[in-house]
C-alpha cells in the first residue's frame, strides 16, 4: 500500500456509525503504520473537538484542521499553526465583521467556544437564510471586507476570511506533509465540505447521508475524482476507499 493523506470531516462523516467507524479506524491505523497521514477537518473548535473525542473512539490524528479551516493544530494541547494564521489576516477585520452582522436580527450567535479570531458563527434558519445571506454579503463587500459566508446543514452560518476554508487549509496541510493531490483522499457530508472537494485533483468521498447542499453541488460539478457513496458515514467512506482502489 502506497502512503496517502486521508482527510475527513467528523460529524456525520467519520462519526455516526460506530461499527463501521471501528473497522475504518483499524484500517487507518494500519495505513498510518506504513507512512500514511490522518487529518481530521471539522467545523468544530478545538474545545468541541475534545468533547467529541471524549464521546467516540477517535484516535489522535496527525493534524487537526479545526473551525472550518481557520485553525490548524499540529499539537492538540498547543496553539494553532502561526504560519497559517498569518495567511488569514488579508482582508479580514473581526470588529468590523461583528458590527455589520449586528444589523441582522435573524443571526443568532453560536456559543463563545465557536467564535475565534478568524471565525464568527451564527445559527440561521433556512427560511431566513434566503433573504439574509445576499443582503449580508452585499453589506460586507460594500465595506471592502473579503469575507466568505458558509452556510451548512440548514442551520450554521460561518463568516470567515476569504482565504480560509477547509479547502485552502487542506492545500496548506497537504503541501506541508508532502503528498500529491492524487494520493490524497477527502471525505465529507455537508456545505462546508464543498471546499474540500473543489480544491483540485484530490479523491473525494461524499457519504450517502450527505446534506442537500453538497448533493446538489456534486450533481452540478460532475467529476470522476468524486464518488457518492450509497452507505452512510464511515461505511460510506469504506465504500469509497474501495471504489478508488485504496482498500
Ligand atoms: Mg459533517
Amino acid at each position: 500500500m502506497l502512503p496517502f493523506l486521508f482527510v475527513t470531516d467528523l460529524d456525520h462523516t467519520l462519526v455516526g456509525d460506530d461499527f463501521a467507524h471501528d473497522e475504518l479506524n483499524e484500517w487507518l491505523l494500519e495505513a498510518r503504520s506504513q507512512g500514511s497521514k490522518i487529518v481530521y477537518s471539522t467545523g468544530r473548535s478545538l474545545t468541541l473537538y475534545q468533547e467529541l473525542a471524549a464521546e467516540v473512539p477517535l484516535f489522535t490524528p496527525d493534524l487537526l484542521i479545526a473551525a472550518v479551516g481557520t485553525a490548524i493544530y499540529r499539537d492538540l494541547q498547543g496553539e494553532p499553526d502561526p504560519a497559517w494564521s498569518e495567511k488569514l489576516q488579508t482582508g479580514w477585520d473581526l470588529e468590523q465583521v461583528k458590527a455589520i452582522t449586528a444589523h441582522f436580527a435573524d443571526l443568532v450567535l453560536q456559543p463563545e467556544t465557536e467564535q475565534s479570531e478568524f471565525k464568527v458563527s451564527f445559527f440561521l434558519t433556512e427560511e431566513a437564510a434566503m433573504e439574509v445571506l445576499p443582503q449580508l454579503d452585499r453589506l460586507l463587500t460594500q465595506q471592502g471586507l473579503e469575507v466568505q459566508l458558509i452556510y451548512s446543514s440548514g442551520r450554521d452560518l460561518d463568516l470567515l476570511p476569504r482565504h480560509a476554508n477547509k479547502g485552502s487549509a487542506l492545500t496548506f496541510v497537504r503541501q506541508t506533509l508532502g503528498f500529491a493531490p492524487e494520493a490524497t483522499i477527502v471525505c465529507g457530508d455537508s456545505g462546508n465540505d464543498i471546499a474540500l472537494f473543489s480544491v483540485g485533483e484530490e479523491r473525494g468521498i461524499i457519504v450517502g447521508n450527505a446534506q442537500p447542499e453538497l448533493l446538489s453541488w456534486y450533481r452540478d460539478h460532475r467529476n470522476p475524482n468524486h464518488y457518492l457513496a450509497k452507505s452512510y458515514c464511515a461505511a460510506g467512506i469504506l465504500e469509497g476507499l474501495q471504489y478508488f482502489g485504496f482498500k
